[in-house]
């Protein structure tokens, strides 16, 4: 009874987050893979298993708000004020956080595109403006295009790298060159979700442009080199005005106790998850290897993940990857991303793109 509820007009047409599915056993095929989301093939370590379930007997109260404990690890494993660092439900969350904190209606955001399908959510939801900029030849960022699209509207602007769903990286002389376009006013997000699997020495940290610019905040996650996915831990180091503003949009209580003391005993356990960062990086050489070899033409990656540029056959090659128990990522009209996994996947992905290649 009675008519539908108005909903704010900044949200139609919008689309909801889709994740990637899950991975359902193929006929004939012994294990189904995902490898559609980026995420850590390990399985968590065990001394963050005992630490977790420890932590899990203090679920009926509330984790602490402003996850200090986890604050003052980070604060110390990046040499920067613990005022400087602010949590959130995933870095996802962060975003949210940090698009409701600068931009709204009447704003701007400026971002590459193709880039993190999280970004036209967030900057849709606030009411502001999205400027796409489109990537240049590489899958790569093209910052002097960006610094053209910057206005006097321009709040904020996402900077990628390595870049989800290409993998292809900014260079530090490329964000130095661009900061000085910004307004200082503005503030300029480095995303570094999977900055612990990059290898080129001329990539940006985005710590040391913090360092260096009042405007830039880097931003950073849990799920991927560390494995805690599902645990929903990501946060920024940024200067007082903005690391203040991040706490003030934050959901409250967002981050669980659970999820914050997963993240510490990471921390405390960091030498051997990048170990298993850097099996992942040789299996990245691996399967980019063998696909080059199939003929490929694949944007060089510096992430956990490769990006097949298939145009309209995507939807046609992920079908055929599942069917083989195989999910990966498609965006429909322009590519596939395939996440590095675990080596039976990665043999799995290797064999597949060569079958589709001779098909
Ligand atoms: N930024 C980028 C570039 C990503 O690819 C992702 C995950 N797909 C995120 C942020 C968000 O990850 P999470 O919310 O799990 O930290």
């Amino acid at each position: 009874e009675g008519g539908p509820v108005r909903i704010r007009k900044a949200l139609d047409g919008l689309p909801s987050y889709r994740p990637g599915r899950p991975a359902a056993p193929a006929p004939g095929a012994e294990q189904a893979f995902k490898i559609s989301s980026n995420e850590n093939p390990y399985p968590p370590l065990p001394g963050v298993l005992e630490a977790v379930t420890a932590t899990a007997g203090t679920m009926n109260r509330y984790p602490d708000m402003f996850a200090t404990g986890l604050v003052a690890a980070l604060a110390d494993r990046f040499d920067v004020p613990p005022a400087h660092v602010a949590t959130g439900t995933g870095s996802v969350g962060v975003l949210q956080q940090i698009v409701q904190a600068t931009a709204a209606e009447g704003d701007e955001v400026v971002y590459a595109w193709r880039s993190f399908e999280a970004y036209p959510i967030v900057v849709g939801i606030s009411g502001a403006t999205a400027v796409q900029v489109p990537l240049a030849p590489g899958a790569r960022h093209d910052l002097p295009a960006m610094a053209e699209a910057i206005t006097d509207r321009t709040r904020l602007v996402f900077v990628c790298t390595p870049n989800n769903p290409t993998g292809a990286v900014v260079r530090r002389d490329e964000l130095a060159a661009f900061l000085r376009r910004v307004p200082e006013d503005v503030l300029v997000v480095v995303d570094e979700a999977y900055r612990e699997f990059v290898r080129d020495p001329e990539a940006v940290e985005g710590i040391d442009f913090y360092r260096r610019h009042r405007n830039v905040c880097v931003l950073r996650t849990f799920s991927k080199a560390y494995g805690l996915a599902g645990l929903r831990v990501g946060f920024a180091i940024a200067h007082d005005e903005v690391a203040d503003a991040l706490r003030k949009t934050a959901v409250p209580f967002g981050v669980s106790g659970v999820a914050q003391r997963a993240a510490v005993e990471s921390l405390a356990r960091e030498a051997e998850l990048l170990e298993r960062v850097e099996a992942l990086v040789g299996e990245r050489a691996r399967v980019y290897d063998a696909l080059v070899a199939q003929g490929w033409e694949i944007p060089h990656t510096e992430a956990n993940f490769v990006w097949l540029a298939l145009g309209e056959r995507t939807l046609d090659f992920a079908g055929f990857c599942e069917t083989a128990g195989l999910v990966v990522r498609p965006f429909a009209g322009e590519g596939c991303r395939v996440t590095i996994a675990e080596p039976e996947a990665n043999d799995r992905l290797i064999r597949l793109a060569g079958e589709w290649r001779a098909g």
